[in-house]
């Protein structure tokens, strides 16, 4: 029997995330190189573009993970931690997180994208206020700012459009003043 055969007939041709009847296909967990029961499960197409990324993630569907964690099949609770992992800023797949349990060898192929890192390495800029900054936004400055090299102060209140993120340091960001590019600490700004 070949491995899509197996996972029709253990699934009885149900997604095995969601338990959709319809579209179900198969899913080897990246990066396998050799498709098994153990790194393949059953899928919709609505699980699948969304794993893949081809539509937005939509944080309602998943809710499906919370029976299907429980699952006996390796595959799907890796499937499962990685998509709570995705969503874990939502709150409640931390908690289901929280709860899963997987052995080590299932851990390091769940791990082996990066998923759980994405939020935790990602660089995310705040100004003075904790508020979220992004490339293109305007801030204010809400102190004098001598500007390194040379004699020109930024006076407090200036307004620095398009701002651009320094993407290797969250304390960085850089905006023109007087014409001139400038970097700018991003505790001493206020986003408009
Ligand atoms: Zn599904």
């Amino acid at each position: 029997m070949s491995v899509l055969q197996t996972l029709q007939e253990r699934s009885k041709n149900t997604c095995e995330l969601c338990t959709a009847t319809k579209g179900s296909s198969q899913y080897t967990i990246p990066p396998s190189l050799n498709e098994n029961i153990d790194n393949s499960l059953l899928v919709c197409k609505t699980c699948l573009d969304q794993i893949e990324g081809n539509t937005e993630m939509d944080a309602n569907h998943w809710r499906c993970l919370n029976d299907s964690m429980w699952s006996e099949h390796v595959a799907v609770q890796i499937m499962a931690w990685r998509m709570l992992q995705r969503l874990r800023n939502e709150g409640w797949p931390k908690d289901l997180l929280d709860m899963m349990y997987l052995d080590d060898k299932a851990l390091a192929l769940a791990r082996a994208t990066g998923e759980h890192e994405d939020e935790a390495n990602k660089i995310i800029h705040r100004d003075v206020n904790g508020i979220i900054l992004q490339a293109g936004d305007s801030v204010v400055l809400v102190k004098d700012l001598k500007v390194k090299g040379s004699s020109m102060v930024a006076k407090q209140g200036t307004a620095v459009r398009n701002i651009r993120l320094d993407h290797e340091n969250a304390e960085y960001i850089e905006g023109k003043v007087d014409n001139q590019q400038i970097v700018i600490i991003t505790k001493y700004v206020k986003k408009l």
